[in-house]
């Protein structure tokens, strides 16, 4: 399929007059649009609800948009929680399911009514500590080995960091429910980035079996089950995007047969997709500068790793459009790269391309998820802006641009860089 920018030539030049690149836009009408299909995919559901992983894009102006139609956050850190905090959200519209939890954390997000959801039966002291028993706690499983999607697409969670395992998943639920805890959620991540449809409903059946074991073995009232994220996007041209309608219905279908004749039909059905909520819905845009003709050809551009590592950091494919030139022939091969002194710094390898020139605008697709939010500043490159393409064609300013003053702002307890 076609990857098309959703911003034109002409919005670039206009945008350019007020905000140089390189910057990450973000599309208002997509976004929004694609939410709405989310809920309506899951709408069978009485208690759906889709919590935005806050890491993907954690810019309080579109988690404001996101939540104005039902979204909950997900958050997994300290100032995760302060952006949540501060937008509003309360009680069970905060999901926190952090791993290895800093201390101050659980307290704050017990403060703010969220829903704890414990990484290890190891934490349930230390909640207790911090935020006392909460009547609501979700616990992470990890069922081990190798998990299969279909076609090959799987993922390793025997060698993944998270979740319980089955017996202890079986005994945390035992203490917190001789602890006092009334109401159960299960979560679990088992494959990143699938981009097919059976992802969910396969998860789904594991999750949905062990939760009619739970409550078998341990009596617990589960409320909701959290699918988390995982669901992925096409960043390549010939792949075939996910369709959720077909997604909601194959967990609705696995939701029948095991939870309904277990007399479990008020269980909610919770996401928690960063990826499929951002992705493609953002775009970092950047210039050609400068072209070097060694043994390969290079193009350099304003924008480098530090402003989207996930080609330097995964070799992870973007596709990049060279605005004005869509329709003329692909018939050089160059390598796109930033300027940090990292040999890594390649936004495509041996990408074929038309014909490159200086100024050129160079739209790198689908940065719309851990995109920004994963830059840094590294060789002293500072994070670009971030603008909002509103619904209404406007563009507005969601995040400045930092400055060298943001970059030596942890000297400011002493003069020297004054
Ligand atoms: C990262 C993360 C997500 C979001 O993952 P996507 O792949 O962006 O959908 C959801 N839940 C948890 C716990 C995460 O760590």
């Amino acid at each position: 399929m076609e990857k098309k920018p959703f911003v034109t030539l002409e919005q670039l030049k206009e945008i350019e007059k007020t905000y140089p690149t390189p910057y990450h836009i973000y599309d208002e009408k997509g976004f929004m649009e694609n939410a709405r299909k989310v809920n309506e995919a899951f709408s069978w559901n009485k208690g759906f609800r889709e919590y935005f992983a806050v890491k993907a894009e954690p810019n309080p102006f579109i988690i404001k948009k996101l939540k104005e139609v039902g979204c909950g956050v997900d958050c997994s850190s300290y100032t995760e929680l302060m952006i949540a905090d501060k937008l509003g959200f309360r009680d069970d519209e905060i999901m926190f399911s952090s791993n290895e939890t800093p201390e101050g954390e659980f307290g704050y997000c017990a403060k703010l009514g969220g829903i704890i959801n414990l990484d290890d039966i190891t934490m349930i002291d230390f909640m207790e500590k911090e935020a006392g028993i909460p009547e609501t706690v979700s616990c992470r499983y990890n069922p081990g080995g190798v998990f299969e999607a279909c076609n090959g697409i799987m993922d390793n969670p025997g060698d993944a960091k998270y979740g319980m395992t089955h017996e202890q998943i079986i005994e945390a639920y035992k203490i917190l429910k001789e602890k006092g805890v009334k109401n159960f959620g299960i979560h679990a991540f088992l494959a990143s980035n699938t981009v097919t449809n059976e992802y969910y409903p396969r998860l789904a059946k594991t999750i949905f079996e062990l939760a009619v074991e739970l409550k078998e073995k341990t009596g617990a009232h589960i409320k909701f089950i959290n699918l988390s994220g995982g669901v992925g996007i096409p960043y390549r041209p010939d792949q075939e995007p996910n369709d959720i309608m077909v997604i909601g219905e194959g967990v609705r279908k696995v939701y029948e047969e095991v939870l309904t004749p277990a007399g479990m039909d008020d269980v909610a059905i919770y996401t928690e997709m960063g990826r499929f909520m951002m992705g493609p819905y953002g775009a970092l845009v950047t210039k050609a500068v400068h072209e070097k003709h060694i043994y390969k050809e290079y193009i350099g551009v304003d924008a480098c790793a530090a402003n989207l590592m996930r080609p330097a950091m995964y070799g992870a494919y973007h596709h990049i459009t060279v605005m004005g030139k869509e329709n003329e022939p692909c018939d050089h091969t160059y390598d796109i790269v930033g300027s940090l002194c990292e040999n890594n710094d390649k936004f495509a390898v041996d990408r074929k391309l038309p014909k490159i020139d200086m100024g050129d605008f160079l739209v790198i697709h689908d940065s719309g998820a851990h995109g920004f939010s994963m830059g840094y500043n590294y060789n002293g490159r500072l994070r670009s802006a971030e603008l909002l393409l509103q619904e209404d064609g406007s563009v507005k300013l969601i995040r400045r641009a930092e400055t060298p003053k943001d970059y030596f702002a942890t000297f400011d307890f002493c003069d020297i860089m004054k």
